[in-house]
């Protein structure tokens, strides 16, 4: 029986990859890997390893998430070295989690290998820094596919009051609602809000704006794409390097 590695590809940039993940990548019997992680890694795998896609677009899930448990369980029947690539990180809105569990369940070895996730290195490559002295001491990364005007939201809106950076994942789609939920509890309309898509790729691009008019200016963007919220966007304007 082998071992599955749930594995994180890092962003996007194929040069954020681990130098675990690295190895892993080129060792590999199989690869399962979903649409966040860079196809160009697979590249770097040996002749013969197999690639299966299971892809996750944002949160929509192509293959049901029971179904990659069990796949993965499978194929650690077959071969030694199984390596389940996901974006980022794989238990930062990843999911590996669940797939551990259930690994553990059937009695299959599993080991997680970090992955730099976009939630940090996103806002990096656009000039944004999640934390910074004399601005924020602190940053929440949040879900965004959770609709925030839903009856039980399981968000703690409350608690954004609070001068945290806040980064929204998953959230495009409900941008509008979660910029007039931020408004009705507090923050001033004309806060820092920044759109960042296909972060750390070639054809990155940030939208900056305020709470109530980023929907307009950022709701076309292709994803994936991020939210950052906070007086930390301001800095882009002396810290943007990456976007030309
Ligand atoms: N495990 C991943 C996150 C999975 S949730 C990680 O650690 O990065 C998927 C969400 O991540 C997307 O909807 C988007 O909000 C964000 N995301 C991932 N890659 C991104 C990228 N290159 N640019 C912008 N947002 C990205």
């Amino acid at each position: 029986m082998g071992t599955v590695y749930l594995t994180g590809a890092g962003p996007g940039d194929i040069e954020l990859l681990t130098l675990k993940a690295y190895r892993l990548v080129q060792e590999a019997d199989v690869i399962v890997y979903d649409r966040l992680a860079n196809p160009d890694i697979l590249k770097e795998a040996k002749s013969g390893c197999e690639f299966i896609y299971v892809g996750k677009a944002d949160s929509h899930h192509s293959l049901p998430q029971e179904e990659i448990n069990e796949l993965l369980y499978q194929l650690s029947l077959k071969y030694e070295k199984v390596v389940r690539l996901k974006g980022g990180d794989p238990l930062v809105f990843g999911r590996g989690g669940e797939e551990a569990l259930h690994l553990k369940k059937m009695g299959v070895k599993f080991e997680f290998i970090p992955g730099i996730t976009s939630a940090i290195a996103v806002p990096e490559y656009a000039g944004i820094p999640v934390t910074h002295r004399g601005v924020t001491v602190s940053f929440r990364v949040v879900t965004g596919h959770e609709a925030p005007y839903k009856k039980r939201s399981q968000i703690p809106w409350e608690n954004f009051k609070s001068d945290d950076t806040i980064i929204f994942l998953m959230g495009l789609h409900n941008l509008d609602q979660i910029t007039k939920k931020l408004i009705e509890i507090g923050k001033p309309k004309d806060f820092p809000i920044a759109v960042i898509s296909r972060g750390t790729r070639s054809d990155e691009k940030t939208v900056i704006g305020t709470l109530e008019n980023i929907w307009e200016r950022a709701k076309d963007l292709p994803t994936p794409a991020l939210i950052v919220v906070g007086e930390v966007v301001n800095l882009k304007k002396d810290l943007n390097w990456f976007e030309k």
